[in-house]
């Protein structure tokens, strides 16, 4: 019984994914993510349900449009299965409650963030203005269970967060965007100062690291703007599943 509810979950967060694609396509181009229906953006023939199928679809078309050939990204299915096993990460923490659906909600909106970011070097206002609503009703949904919801800390949270990200831009001088200060502000809204320090500490390192890897892999991109709103998605997914487990651990290592 419990792993044939792990397959339907596994199946509904594929499909998840697959919306997923469609707001990474679709929210930077400023085109609604509800209308039209999927359509090859090659030849604009409308994409029958069959094809519509995550990943499946995309092995059986051998990765092209059914109607013009032209190819289609493997990351669609990528990224359809980064979020279904992400997901089911979340639920094997959580557990299926309210939490789970804030913590996915989170989740899928720091996934679509990580690749416009990739795409366009920006971060969308009207996704971080989400986090923000999405954040404010996990709150409201602690009060309503008579749970202590924590709002001092998540205004502290707000400040450090923005403010640090505020602090490197100003000395950076434009080396951090506005939507990475925004996106801080929003997550330390979420985490509280103690989780935002965290999340800022990850998203550091692990920034750190690529930078070096990808500048050693080809040394001609020094003066390419790495975009940082991937990692701090990462230090951001880390922390809201691990951050517990990762605070011990670093805790120990003084013990
Ligand atoms: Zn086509």
């Amino acid at each position: 019984m419990e792993i044939l509810l792990v397959y339907i979950m596994f199946i509904l967060f594929l499909l998840i994914g697959s919306f997923l694609n469609v707001c990474i396509y679709r929210i930077p181009r400023e085109e609604s993510i509800a209308y039209p229906p999927s359509h090859c953006p090659e030849c604009n023939s409308r994409i029958k349900a069959i094809d519509l199928i995550p990943v499946v679809s995309w092995l059986a078309l051998k990765g092209r449009c059914r109607t013009c050939e032209t190819k289609i990204p493997a990351r669609y299915p990528l990224i359809e299965m980064l979020t279904g096993i992400i997901l089911l990460l979340t639920y094997k923490v959580t557990g299926f409650n309210i939490n789970f659906i804030f913590t996915a909600i989170l989740i899928a909106t720091l996934i679509t963030i990580t690749f416009i970011d990739l795409d366009h070097k920006i971060i969308p206002d009207g996704l971080v203005i989400f986090l923000f609503a999405v954040g404010f009703m996990d709150k409201v949904s602690s009060v309503i269970q008579n749970q202590p919801a924590f709002w001092v800390n998540s205004i502290w949270g707000l400040l450090l967060g923005g403010g640090f990200f505020l602090l490197i831009a100003v000395i950076s001088n434009g080396g951090m965007g506005g939507g990475d200060i925004k996106l801080m502000a929003a997550l330390g809204f979420w985490f509280g100062w103690r989780g935002i320090l965290m999340v800022m500490f990850l998203s550091f390192i692990i920034g750190g690291f690529v930078s070096a890897g990808l500048l050693f892999a080809r040394s001609a991109g020094r003066k390419q703007m790495v975009p940082f709103g991937p990692f701090i998605a990462v230090g951001a997914y880390l922390t809201a599943l691990y951050g517990t487990g990762i605070w011990d651990w670093y805790l120990s290592c003084f013990m």
